[in-house]
This record gives C-alpha cells, structure tokens and sequence, in this order.
C-alpha cells in the first residue's frame, strides 16, 4: 500500500484479485514461490510524460500522458487510451491490472496495458482534438509497436481520435504499421464488428448466463447505465434478444422511456450530434423523462438485468440494494469495476448472477486481436464472420469462468471464476519465462 500510495482504484481491483487466489494457492502452492504474485501486481514500465498543445485561442494548454505496461507474459501489452479529467496513474493503473486477466481470459496471445490523458475532450473542436492527439503521440510512438504495445480505444477515445493518433504514428515512424493500433476505422485497417464488440459481448455473456438459469433475454426488463460506445452496442444487442431497455444516462442524469429506447434517435444524439442524453428525452416526448443526477440514480429503475456500462464505481451498495429489492436476476458489467466492493457483496450475497467487467466486457479487446490478425494477414473479414468469431469467444469466456468457479468449490461464483482463469493463464506463462 505504502509503494502504491492514493492510489485507491489500484489498491481495489488487486484486492479483489487477490481475496480470489486463496483457493489456487491451496492446490498448487507453487505460485506462491519467486515472488510471482507479488511480480504480478507490479507493472513492467509506466510512462508518464507532457502533452504540451494549443488550443483555437491560441492558448498553451499542458495535460500529463500516462502508458502502463503492465504485463507481457502472454503477448505485446494491448489496452485502451482514456481521454477524461479524472485521468491518473491509479486509474490507469488499475485498468492495465485488470486488462492483464481480462486479455488472458479471451485466450489469445495479448498481455496487458493502459493509457491516457487528463484532457477533457468536452467542448473541444475537432482541430484542438487532432492537435492533442499528434502531441500526444509524439512522445508516445517510440514506446508502441506492433510486437511491443498496442493501444485501442476507452472513454473519450472512438475512431476519430484513434485515427488522428494512428496519422501521427505513421508519420514520425514512416512506416503504414496497421498492427500498432486496435478499433481503426475499416478504409484504413480496421475490423467490422470492433466498434459494437464491447456491448454486444457483454450482452452474449449475459445470456449465456441466463441460459445456465433456463432463462433469456427475451420479454425483460433491462437497464444501462451509459451512452457511449459500450452502452449503444449493448443495447441494440438486447433488443435483437427481445429484451426491453428503458433507461441509459450519461455524467448529467438518466433517462427513463417507458416505450423503450428508440436507438435510431440515441445513436444521432450521442454518436452525430455529441449532445447530452437530456436532448434524447427532449426530442422523444411523451413516455421519456430526463432525471438529472442530483434527483437519483438510474439503478432506482426497477428491472430484471442491469448492464453498468459508464465508469468505475458507478453502482454503489446501496445501488445494488435498491436493484435486488426491485428484483433483479443478472447483472453484467460493461465498464471497468462499476459495481463497488459493497455492491459486488450485496449481487453476491443475494444469489443474482453477477458477471465481472472483467470477463463480460472482453469481447472488445477479443475484437482487437482479431483486427490484429486480418492486419497481420492482410485481409478483412465480414461483419458476419468476425460477429461468429465474438460469439463463440464470449460463449468460451462464459464456460471457462462458470467451470473454474465449479472447480474451485464455489458454482455460479463468476467473480471466483474468473480471477482464477485469468491468473492461472498469466501465472503459467510467468513462471516458465522466468524471473523477469
Ligand atoms: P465512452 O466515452 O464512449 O462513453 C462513456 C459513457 O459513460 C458516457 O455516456 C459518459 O458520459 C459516461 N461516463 C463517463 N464517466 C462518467 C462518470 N464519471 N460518471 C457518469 N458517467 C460517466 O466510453 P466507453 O463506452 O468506451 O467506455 C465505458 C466503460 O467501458 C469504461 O469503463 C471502459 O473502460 C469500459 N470498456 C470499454 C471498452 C471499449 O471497447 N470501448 C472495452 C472494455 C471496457 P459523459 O459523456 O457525460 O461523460
């Protein structure tokens, strides 16, 4: 705690990693020798550097760069950049942390990493986002590579910005290096099916777990939080299930529609207009209220799946209170930890099915290492074929975590299942390389 100080993000997703390896160590008490898991929670570099830009008034503005390479036992780091105010090393920490286990969940040959900025893009043209970007990456490129560190998208950073970080790369590299960047637009490199990978990933695992309880999404109530690129994707998955959603939000509130979200008119609010979520509301009319976020929470909706899918730490104790007092039966986690400790207490405690970010959300980083590989092999691949591939990759992911929890002495626990996966796959790997 002391070498890791205000870091309290990082500090929660290791202990809840670590309260779930008391079980392996009983069984093979080898990891616990060369320090392995003590290796583990350290990340191999961390780059921390200045992003000097001008912004239309002709005004320097100074933001900090971050890049944690965190582990590449099981392949070149690959993680998101996140582009938000709150941005800091803890955060990004945390993220690179649970990336690790998420990427060695998908079971391809990926370690893991994270990035980002404290820059606000709110409000910003589109010439001051292409300034920062071009700034940011002309520090960044020397640390990237194809067989080095491979980022890809996470809030505040979609395919405009990956584009204008990818222009830049190419740039000072002089080299057209495709597998360096993951969620490219498709006219230079990029893979159908990566934009909605997340949310319809998230969604596939949710059934999945459904179905091990005979049910699906057909008929029921859902809720997500969010209405970015994971929330949108997510949604339109459900509704091709039969599921009804009625409520996303962004940082200002929530909107409750009681016909269903119309994601036709979500998708021009939030994807071509960049306005806020009380502009869908406003438009859609009758059956839709906006309920800003000092009137209450949207987990006060009353459903029967809740899909968090803005931040971390979202969905509080008392969130997941309300939730299974309004009945409940799953929950999917489409960001990074939305559900707090007290809140993943509370899902578990109360038997919901519970699925952990870091195995429901993976269909995203999936997506990546399948753009990696139509890019190594120069080939593009339909929408059909890469949306077959997510599929039965987050079906896979489902298995795996529902069978180690079996294993391991605790079914239906997919918080147990899938730390123990994800670590025994990253430990393996460790061990053999050697004290590195
Ligand atoms: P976007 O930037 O596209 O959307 C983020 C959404 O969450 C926006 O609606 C935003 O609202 C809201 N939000 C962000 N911060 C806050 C906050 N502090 N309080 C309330 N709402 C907030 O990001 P993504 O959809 O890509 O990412 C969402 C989550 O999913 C993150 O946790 C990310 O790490 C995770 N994730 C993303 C993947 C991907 O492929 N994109 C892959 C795996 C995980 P506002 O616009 O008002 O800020």
């Amino acid at each position: 705690i002391r070498r890791n100080a205000g870091e309290p993000e990082f500090h929660q997703a290791v202990h809840e990693v670590l309260e779930s390896l008391g079980r392996v160590v009983a069984k093979h008490p080898h990891y616990l020798d060369q320090a392995l898991i003590e290796r583990i929670c350290e990340p191999e570099r961390q780059i921390i550097f200045r992003i000097p830009w001008t912004d239309d008034a002709g005004q320097v503005q100074i933001n900090r760069g971050f890049r944690v390479q965190f582990n590449s036992a099981l392949g070149p780091y690959k993680g998101g950049m996140r582009f938000h105010p709150s941005v800091n090393v803890g955060i990004i920490k945390f993220l690179g942390f649970e990336q690790t286990f998420k990427n060695a969940l998908t079971g391809m040959p990926i370690g893991g990493g994270k990035g980002g900025s404290d820059f606000d893009p709110k409000g910003r043209s589109d010439a001051e986002i292409m300034r920062f970007c071009q700034s940011l990456m002309t520090e960044l490129h020397r640390h990237l590579g194809e067989q080095t560190d491979v980022p890809a998208g996470d809030i505040g950073v979609g395919g405009r910005e990956i584009g204008y970080m990818f222009g830049q790369y190419k740039r000072l590299n002089n080299r057209f290096e495709a597998g360096v960047f993951t969620g490219k637009a498709l006219v230079y490199g990029g893979s159908r099916a990566r934009t909605e990978a997340t949310g319809y990933g998230n969604t596939y695992f949710v059934e999945s777990m459904l179905k091990t309880n005979g049910t699906d999404f057909d008929g029921k109530t859902v809720v997500v939080s969010g209405s970015g690129n994971v929330a949108i994707y997510s949604i339109e998955k459900v509704q091709s299930f039969g599921g009804k959603v009625i409520a996303c939000s962004d940082s200002s509130g929530y909107v409750l529609d009681e016909n269903g979200i119309d994601l036709a008119l979500l998708k021009d609010v939030k994807i071509q207009r960049r306005e806020r979520i009380s502009e869908y509301a406003r438009r859609r009319g009758q059956g839709a209220h906006f309920i800003a976020c000092d009137k209450g929470t949207i987990w006060d909706v009353p459903c029967d799946v809740a899909m968090p899918s803005a931040t971390q730490n979202e969905l509080s104790g008392k969130d997941a209170r309300m939730l299974v007092k309004n009945g409940v039966i799953a929950v999917g986690e489409g960001a990074n930890m939305p559900s707090t400790p007290d809140a993943v207490k509370v899902f578990r405690t109360a038997g919901v099915l519970f699925a952990p970010g870091k195995a429901a959300n993976a269909g995203g980083v999936a997506t990546s290492a399948l753009e990696m590989q139509q890019n190594a092999s120069r080939d593009s691949w339909s929408f059909e074929q890469t949306e077959t591939r997510l599929a039965s990759i987050m079906r896979g992911i489902h298995d795996t975590c529902y069978q180690t929890a079996d294993d391991y002495g605790a079914p239906g626990d997919y918080v147990l299942g899938a730390n123990i996966a994800g670590f025994v796959r990253v430990a393996e790997s460790m061990r053999m390389l050697g004290v590195i």
